[in-house]
């Protein structure tokens, strides 16, 4: 378990890890963990995936920013309109 300041919780949400008391398997490692109920990693994974964020330049940032954005606007081309249900 990583050695986690309070800061450190809140910084952890955009990168899937949030305190709760929900048990869930993390996305990452498939380990147990107990956090928020919409979590999907554990703090460790979460706190591995913000250093590797950090470490990245501002380019390889925008450039996972619009990969990012893409695949969300695939989905979204494969699937009809926000607010659709799904087949
Ligand atoms: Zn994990």
């Amino acid at each position: 378990m990583a050695d986690l300041t309070f800061p450190d919780i809140h910084e952890l949400k955009r990168f899937g890890f949030a305190p709760g008391s929900y048990s869930g398997k993390c996305r990452s490692c498939s380990g147990h963990f107990i956090a928020d109920k919409r979590a999907w990693t554990c703090a460790t994974c979460a706190s591995a995936e913000r250093d590797a964020y950090n470490r990245l330049t501002q380019d390889e940032r925008r450039e996972r920013y619009e990969r990012n954005v893409a695949t969300v606007e695939k989905w979204f081309a494969e699937r009809g309109r926000a607010g659709e249900p799904t087949p």
